[in-house]
């Protein structure tokens, strides 16, 4: 236990502290990229290097989403140093990353009417696998919050979300909205969102099928696209068929 100086600053002692004690400061056993069983009910998709899932807990914005990279990394520049045996590049997880903003900036404009997206990449420290914070390096947990706002309310199964400081910036303040702003959805409803994006994304082919197929989707989904499949085998079915029709005539 170390005995804190006057004037110091708490934080940066237990760094000094706990990285004297760490085997490799990126050896680290984070709890948010612990097996993550329990979020299957709100993972959208998962990529070859990002886990793309919705915020559940209460919060003042509606389907807002998280991008986590796959293996955990507390710093982008140091990704290729922190998994050397994945031979993650920055370049890959970074195409991943920008290619989920965009995918949902497509998709929430038609479903949700979205007007504007707060985007945050964060790189906090984390707790362990104990659930004790951590303050070595490599316990920042890099990642990325797409935040939508809508300048209008959302209306959604029979209820109406309101972004009620739309245009204005993110707060950290727990305070900055009352309770009654706050979003409250019940796993239910989260389970039903995802079903309805999902859908959404497979119906408009937003998405890699494989991508989706990762995440536990429902009977509707998987439903969904294996009518695409036979949609696209009927469509090129017919095709063959018009061009044999060609040929033939062509050769009478
Ligand atoms: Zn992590």
């Amino acid at each position: 236990m170390c005995a804190l100086a006057i004037g110091s600053n708490p934080t940066k002692v237990l760094i000094e502290e706990q990285s004297k004690t760490a085997g490799s400061k990126y050896t680290v056993n984070c709890l948010s990229c612990a097996p993550r069983k329990k979020d299957e009910h709100r993972t959208l998709f998962i990529t070859e290097y990002c886990r793309v899932v919705f915020r559940e807990d209460v919060q003042p914005f509606f389907a807002r989403i998280v991008i986590f990279p796959e293996e955990h990394f507390s710093h982008l520049l140091t990704a290729e140093e922190e998994n050397p045996t994945r031979k993650i590049t920055i370049q890959k997880v970074l195409n991943d990353i920008y290619d989920c903003r965009y995918i949902f900036k497509i998709a929430y404009k038609t479903l949700f009417s979205l007007s504007r997206v707060n985007w945050v990449e964060a790189g906090n420290l984390n707790k362990d696998e104990n659930g004790l914070q951590n303050y070595q390096e490599g316990y920042h947990h890099s990642h990325y919050h797409f935040v939508p706002r809508f300048a209008n309310p959302v209306n959604w199964r029979g209820q109406q979300f309101v972004d009620s400081k739309f245009a204005e910036g993110l707060s950290i303040n727990s305070n900055h909205y009352t309770d009654e702003e706050k979003v409250k959805l019940s796993k239910e409803q989260i389970i039903q969102l995802k079903e309805d994006v999902q859908l959404h994304l497979v119906k408009n082919q937003l998405v890699s099928w494989e991508w989706i197929a990762r995440s536990m989707p429902s009977k509707a989904v998987i439903e969904a696209h294996e009518a695409i499949i036979k949609q696209k085998a009927d469509a090129a079915k017919s095709k063959a068929t018009a061009a044999n029709s060609v040929a033939t005539a062509s050769s009478l």
